[in-house]
């Protein structure tokens, strides 16, 4: 049964650093070469292996203010000391176009979506276990002492925030996270408000 999307979905997975956000998109994106990823901007340095345009947008402190202050995003936040945000116009256009759009950002970012644009799909990603969380943390080499502090710090105020999203998804097993991920998507696509194009087209022909 072919389903016609009127709008795109914006789905939004965030959680608190450690839970794996960047393993389980970049599986879901293999999963489901038809989602768009939204391309963010950072202030932080490239690491090694990324290239500008392909994981971020590589830009200096100067030029995110000033597209801050243009309005140019869709949402931002200062993630420990570096800026990242979503360029809205190239998210509204795909939205505009009907396709679906993965934004994988922080909680604070999420926040600031769920703002500026309600109708969004918003999938907190939870750690198997807080022990679990504080052994991704604290076993990443690229954080400093402090920033593994910062990190830890703000994980209950995270998870708290997490009850205001739409769903809940365990990551214990990429796959399976995957799995679950991929039937929400399957389910709001068929959601009558994103398809009245296909009562109309009926009843036109009837
Ligand atoms: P990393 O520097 O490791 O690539 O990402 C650090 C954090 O920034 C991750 O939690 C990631 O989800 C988040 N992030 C990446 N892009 C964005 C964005 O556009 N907006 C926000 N708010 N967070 C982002």
């Amino acid at each position: 049964m072919q389903t016609k999307i009127d709008r795109g979905i914006l789905l939004v997975i965030s959680g608190s650093s450690g839970t794996g956000k960047g393993t389980v998109c970049n599986s879901l994106r293999k999963r489901r070469p038809d989602l768009e990823y939204s391309i963010s901007a950072t202030t932080r340095s490239p690491r090694a292996g990324e290239t500008d345009g392909v994981e971020y947008f590589f830009l200096t402190r100067d030029e995110f203010k000033r597209k801050i202050e243009a309005g140019d995003f869709l949402e931002y936040a200062d993630n420990y000391g570096n800026f990242y945000g979503t360029p809205r116009d190239k998210v509204l256009e795909l939205l505009n176009l009907g396709k679906t759009i993965l934004l994988e950002i922080d909680v604070q970012g999420a926040h600031q979506v769920q703002k500026n644009y309600p109708d969004g799909v918003f999938i907190f990603l939870l750690p198997p276990s807080i022990e679990e969380l504080k052994r991704r943390i604290i076993g990443r080499n690229s954080e400093t002492e402090e920033s593994i502090q910062k990190r830890l710090s703000i994980v209950n105020d995270e998870l708290e925030s997490g009850k205001s999203y739409n769903y809940v998804v365990v990551n214990d097993e990429v796959e399976r996270a995957v799995d679950e991920i991929c039937a929400i998507l399957d389910a709001e696509s068929l959601k009558v408000g994103r398809n009245l194009n296909l009562f109309d087209e009926l009843v036109k022909n009837s």
